[in-house]
């Protein structure tokens, strides 16, 4: 094991591609964050 200092569950925005790191804002709804921030969020992109 890697020492991590925060030890907080990360995922990757697909929209910015940046990695984001949970936050107490999400500590009830982590399992559905896809995206870092409601404006990623708002801008995802439609391929299809
Ligand atoms: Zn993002």
């Amino acid at each position: 094991m890697s020492p991590n200092k925060t030890n907080l569950p990360t995922k990757v925005c697909p929209t910015c591609g940046r990695p984001f790191t949970w936050h107490r804002r999400w500590r009830l709804t982590w399992d559905q964050i896809v995206y870092c921030s409601e404006r990623c969020r708002r801008s995802k992109r439609k391929h299809s």
